[in-house]
């Protein structure tokens, strides 16, 4: 692992700590900007919705209201949030493909009016709202491939897409287009392109059962570098573009990057708490582990590479391990550490995307603070709780 680069950043994290206290997640503002630029340079004229979920964070969304971005909700705190910010609702959807009538209602009330259907149960639901909604049909891509196949869960099945069309228009709904969810973390672009083109069979087919479709949602799935082999985004997405570019013309394209916008922005900052020779290895207990920032070790499958920015000497077996009293509770193991001392400082890189969002307090272990670095206009250097 080359972790050269992601050291040279200079941030004073010791000092930090004596600020703010352990653990911490730094969150730099201007990584959110140069990844939500470079997405819309890779992705031109696609309307990009970031995609709460993987790190529901205030400042994330003020600094991407600041760029006149769009938004991608789910639930019912996911619109408090957006809301609380100031973010105007026309800029919003809601792509949950499941709920409750009471979300719908709680979505429209702060003026969020396009929803993601998949089912007919679900589009039964929008016929006491068919005058104030606009609908996607999300189809299902299976991608057996990635660890995170978002389509085993949601999405119509292809062959039923016509139908569904077919009945919405029957129940007078304005459905306006397609959505696809390919996968989180979807290293080979072939997914996206492949979606692409079999929705825009959909959309032609679905013309001549007169039905108009004018949107096509692109959803999440874009990838960022967990071993610090860097991916060029805009050779990334060149066949999407390539298949977008054979849409009907007046299809608008949306999308809903939640990870690459967010993932490389975090940085997370612990602190050694004890220290057991145990065997042939070192144990170092840190304030920070899998039930709180490194839950997305367990939960979304990544492993965040990580840096030792104080530490020297000769390097020795060592077991890294997180606070609490489960043995699951392990970051890393067998890795080879230079000697660290209690109240040394650990740093875990590209820590922003499904690690907070998914830490739990199991054990009375507080999750970590945040530090905003280069933060929205309004808001500088906000210490969340
Ligand atoms: C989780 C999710 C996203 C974000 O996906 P990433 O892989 O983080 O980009 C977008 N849309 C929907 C519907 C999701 O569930």
């Amino acid at each position: 692992m080359e972790l050269s680069a992601l050291n040279a950043n200079q941030t004073d994290y010791r000092k930090l700590v004596s600020e703010h206290g352990s653990p911490l997640l730094v969150l730099d503002g201007d990584a959110i900007r140069k990844q939500y630029l470079s997405l819309q340079q890779a992705l031109p004229g696609v309307a990009l919705h970031y995609a709460l979920k993987p790190l529901p964070h205030d400042a994330v969304v003020a600094i991407l209201k600041d760029l006149n971005g769009y938004f991608d909700l789910a639930t019912n705190g996911e619109v408090d949030l957006v809301r609380n910010v100031g973010v105007d609702p026309e800029r919003c959807i809601h792509s949950h493909p499941i709920k409750r009538d009471s979300d719908i209602r709680y979505a429209l009330d702060y003026g969020c009016s396009t929803f993601v259907v998949d089912n007919i149960v679900e589009l039964e639901k929008f016929v006491a709202y068919k005058d104030v909604t606009q609908l996607l049909l999300r189809v299902s891509f299976r991608n057996p491939d990635t660890k995170i196949d978002l389509s085993k869960k949601f999405g119509c099945r292809q062959e039923e897409a016509i139908g569904l069309l077919c009945k919405a228009k029957e129940l007078g709904l304005n459905v306006i287009g397609l959505s696809f969810h390919v996968g989180s973390q979807a290293v080979n672009p072939v997914r996206h392109s492949n979606a692409v083109a079999a929705c825009n069979n959909i959309i032609r087919e679905a013309a001549q059962f007169g039905v108009t479709l004018t949107t096509l949602d692109i959803g999440g799935g874009f990838p960022v570098s967990y071993d610090g082999n860097p991916i060029d985004i805009v050779e990334y997405c060149a066949p999407i573009r390539e298949q977008l570019a054979l849409l009907p013309e007046h299809i608008r394209v949306l999308a809903e990057p939640g990870r690459y916008i967010c993932a490389p922005a975090v940085t997370a900052v612990s602190s050694v708490m004890g220290i057991a020779q145990r065997g042939e290895q070192t144990w170092y207990y840190l304030d920070d582990g899998v039930y709180g920032s490194y839950s997305g070790q367990i939960y979304d499958h990544m492993v965040y590479p990580l840096s030792f920015p104080y530490a020297s000497g000769e390097p020795q077996l060592s077991v890294l391990s997180g606070p609490t009293c489960d043995s699951i509770d392990v970051i890393r193991e067998d890795i080879m550490l230079p000697p660290l001392a209690v109240g040394e400082i650990v740093i875990g890189h590209v820590m922003g995307a499904y690690t907070w969002a998914s830490a739990t307090e199991f054990n009375f272990f507080r999750k970590a603070n945040f530090v905003v670095v280069n933060g929205p206009c309004e808001i500088n250097a906000v210490v969340a709780a």
